[in-house]
């Protein structure tokens, strides 16, 4: 597994609990050390457990000597990060190329190459190309293995998948099935619970991954529209999601309104889509108004809350609760919490922050001035003039609306991911807003 990051650490426990013998190869020195030592650089629920059970089982080991993990590997995972390029959204694949040629030039017999990492469609016929020329009398097989799970509940997604994809060479003679063997072995526990695998063609499976994932951007954009004009005529986004979401067709999940979609995933994908289709010559209108409506909720987000509290933040302090991108990670990539948090300072707030895990990784992307961070969400809540939800952790759910109105010295509740009950706020004499509903239930 060449990546021990969200993707490859979570991939290379699985597959050892599956009973095979799985090597990573980290070059990041600091998440290196800490797997040698045990620790998880990442915080991701069960994954220590998982690790430490498969180190000690002797099937899964780290280290960044590249020739010693691919030597008699029968398949070579690439999971590298494939962020966007500067500019353009094309996903930037300098990462994927260079540990390709690693791997080339430390094979010693056959394997099949696979693409974990999220990446354009003839990628893998670009590694492919790749590998051969650098060794001409290499026997391989490339294939296309796009994960689908999601940080905070990544384990059980890898471990009961809705679907897996695998997509292969299917030019080449022979190849295809050879690689779809190795696969097929691999995944085979999941056969027990059924889990469809689907096997298709590597620029199938390469495009799967960013359809998928522009969908589901294209569902919360689609709900965060609904919201916006629920507040206009006095309805509720929560009534209508379930009105639209039982209908199986429309399916109930992904359809949460909120600040706009972040995470390290949908914003560069749904970019790289668009990119995709451009130098395909291929329309993508829906997926840019997807990326075009997520941008402008962000942008406005800053807006809202200077309104809720009054038009005017300067000197007050705002407690903020959460600044992951969503509950159960340390994942700041594009979280919500880094243009909010900066605007509100710009505009002379004061913050008092709290998030369960992601504080170490907030720190460098979150203004060096005007944060404190605190032990705990009442520890933020107190003296602050407003309450700011930008992550649903469930602890912050569980907060009593007359404890916060006791801590507080102000009454203003900004809550964008709708945790708490208008009607119990309210009641508790708190300034209430949230998205999609009405203010005075
Ligand atoms: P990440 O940045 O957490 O992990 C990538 C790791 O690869 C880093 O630790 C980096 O040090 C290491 N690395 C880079 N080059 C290397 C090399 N040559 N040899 C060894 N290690 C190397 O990224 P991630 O979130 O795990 O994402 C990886 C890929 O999976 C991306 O393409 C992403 O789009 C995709 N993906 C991510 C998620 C998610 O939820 N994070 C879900 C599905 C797919």
């Amino acid at each position: 597994m060449i990546g021990g990051g969200y993707v490859g650490l979570v991939s290379a426990a699985c597959f050892a609990e599956f009973g095979n013998q799985v090597a990573v190869v980290e070059t990041h020195p600091g998440r290196l050390a800490a797997l040698r030592k045990g620790e998880i650089p990442i915080y991701e629920p069960g994954l220590d457990r998982l690790v430490a059970e498969n180190i000690k089982a002797d099937r899964l080991s780290f280290g960044d000597d590249i020739a010693h993990a691919v030597e008699g590997a029968e398949a070579i995972f690439l999971a590298v990060g494939t962020p966007p390029r500067n500019g353009d959204g094309h996903a930037d694949l300098t990462y994927v190329f260079a540990a390709a040629e690693q791997v080339a030039r430390a094979m010693t017999g056959y394997a099949v190459i696979v693409t974990k990492s999220t990446v354009p469609v003839g990628t893998g016929r670009r590694i492919s190309e790749i590998v051969s020329r650098l060794r001409p009398e290499l026997d391989f097989d490339m294939a296309s293995n796009p994960e689908f799970l999601r940080e905070g509940s990544a384990i059980g997604d890898f471990m009961k998948p809705d679907r897996v994809v695998i997509g292969t060479d299917t030019d080449r003679p022979g190849g295809a099935a050879r690689a779809q063997e190795i696969m097929r072995r691999l995944y085979r526990p999941l056969y027990v619970i059924e889990a469809p695998i689907l096997f298709t063609s590597l620029e199938s499976s390469e495009l799967i991954k960013y359809a998928a994932n522009s969908f589901l951007a294209m569902k919360i954009s689609f709900i965060n529209e609904m919201a916006d004009l629920c507040e206009r005529v006095g309805a509720d986004v929560h009534e209508l999601a379930r009105g639209i979401g039982l209908d199986g067709r429309i399916g109930r999940k992904f359809l949460h309104a909120g600040p706009g979609y972040g995470g390290s995933c949908f914003p560069k994908d749904t970019l790289a889509l668009m990119r995709i289709a451009q130098e395909a010559g291929a329309s993508s209108r829906l997926v840019e108004a997807t990326v075009q409506v997520n941008d402008a909720r962000k942008a406005s987000m800053g807006a809202r809350i200077m309104a809720a509290c009054g038009g005017n933040v300067r000197g007050k302090t705002i407690a903020v609760f959460g600044l992951t991108f969503k509950p159960e990670t340390d994942d700041m990539r594009d979280a919500a919490s880094i243009p909010i948090i900066h605007r509100l300072v710009e505009n002379g707030a004061e913050i008092r922050a709290f998030d369960p895990a992601g504080m170490t990784a907030a720190k460098p992307l979150l203004p060096d001035h005007n944060v404190t961070y605190c032990v705990d969400a009442p520890d933020a809540a107190t003296g602050a003039d407003a309450i700011l939800v930008l992550t649903e952790w469930n602890e912050f759910r569980a907060l009593s609306p007359e404890r916060l109105r006791g801590l507080m010295q102000g009454r203003v509740v900004i809550d964008l991911r709708n945790i708490y009950d208008p009607a119990a706020m309210d009641t508790a004499g708190l300034d209430y807003s949230s998205i999609g509903r009405p203010r005075n239930p």
